[in-house]
């Protein structure tokens, strides 16, 4: 029975010693320089792999990541289920990577660097996050424990989903009919949609205009949800009044990017969260345990709904 692991070399090593320590039965490799895939069971890979028919004794493939979107499901065997990543450290950090970014906009942090810039000494009045409404699109593995952490900073919080969701101090929402009451009410929107046929483009000039007046946003989901020119339009206008964006479309944005020098854009290179091997590898043994008793596993997903 053997693994294959597919995704950054530098953090394969740190798996390896992981699946040594807790399944030193399992074969472990690394792709592409093992060269007998048809030894392969489970896969754990964060991009897609090519020829995926010569793997074909595989049972499993595991994302590494929580996200699915950069899988073509239909190019997946159907016998063959796709699981993503549910595991506590991608979980512990986007929770900081969040509160980081919504407390710097709550806080008027760019403001603040660009007076620094400027040796400007002007002071912004204060006001506690309890007078401040985060809003989080999705409240899945991630979104939930966003909205629970902001919770806990004192921010008032509010969710959306696509089915019903009920989390202790969150006013949630859920379905199409009920976004505009949610946007009404977000000073700062955070969108941790995944990215499917319905998501895609979601945060866009029409969305903005339901948001208050000079709300913030947080893109922590996908480059492709937002529409880049509608949000600078947005902040153009005043509608929007700052961002903080840590995927694009396509990674990275080409240099001549506008949103690259925007004084009113934080920008970061893809690293809200990250797995991490230490506590990723657990759920990943406890799932292939589950496989091999025939037990459902934590996290496949559903091709119909693409997540
Ligand atoms: P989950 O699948 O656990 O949660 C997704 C949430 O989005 C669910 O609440 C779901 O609703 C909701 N949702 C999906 N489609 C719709 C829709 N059409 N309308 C309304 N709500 C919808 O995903 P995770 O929380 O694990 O991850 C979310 C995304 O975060 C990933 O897909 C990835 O794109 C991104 N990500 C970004 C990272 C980064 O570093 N920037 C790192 C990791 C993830 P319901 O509850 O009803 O199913």
């Amino acid at each position: 029975m053997s693994f294959v692991y597919n995704a950054d070399p530098e953090r394969g090593q740190e798996w390896e010693r992981q699946f040594a320590l807790h399944a030193p039965d399992m074969a472990f490799h690394h792709w592409p320089a093992y060269e007998d895939p048809a030894k392969v069971r489970y896969l754990g890979t964060w991009a897609p792999i090519n020829d995926l028919e010569r793997f074909n004794n595989l049972e499993v493939i595991f994302s590494l990541g929580a996200g699915v979107d950069q899988f073509d499901l239909d190019a997946i065997p159907r016998h063959v289920p796709l699981v993503r990543m549910q595991e506590p450290g991608i979980v512990a950090t986007m929770q900081e990577y969040v509160a980081m970014a919504v407390l710097g906009l709550h806080r008027d942090l760019l403001s603040y660097i660009a007076q620094q810039r400027e040796s400007v000494w002007k002071t912004r009045r204060v006001r506690p996050a309890s007078q401040r409404c985060v809003g989080i699109l999705g409240l899945g593995q991630l979104g939930a424990a966003v909205a629970q952490h902001l919770v806990r900073l004192g921010f008032n919080c509010r969710g959306w989903s696509r089915t019903p969701r009920e989390l202790p101090g969150v006013q949630c929402y859920a379905g199409e009919e009920a976004l505009a009451d949610f946007l009404a009410g977000c000073d700062i929107l955070v969108c941790l949609l995944p990215l499917t046929d319905h998501t895609r483009g979601i945060l866009n000039a029409e969305l903005f205009a339901q948001l208050p007046h000079g709300a913030s946003l947080v893109n922590v989901g996908r480059g492709a949800h937002l529409i880049d020119h509608d949000l600078l339009s947005a902040l153009e206008s005043g509608q929007l009044s700052a961002a903080v964006l840590d995927v694009f479309a396509p990674e990275p944005p080409p240099a001549e990017h506008p949103l690259w020098q925007h004084p009113r854009v934080l920008l970061t290179p893809h690293v809200a969260s990250m797995t991490q091997p230490e506590s990723a590898v657990m759920m990943l043994l406890d799932n292939i345990a589950r496989h091999q008793a025939g037990r459902e596993m934590v996290g496949v997903i559903d091709r119909q709904r693409g997540y």
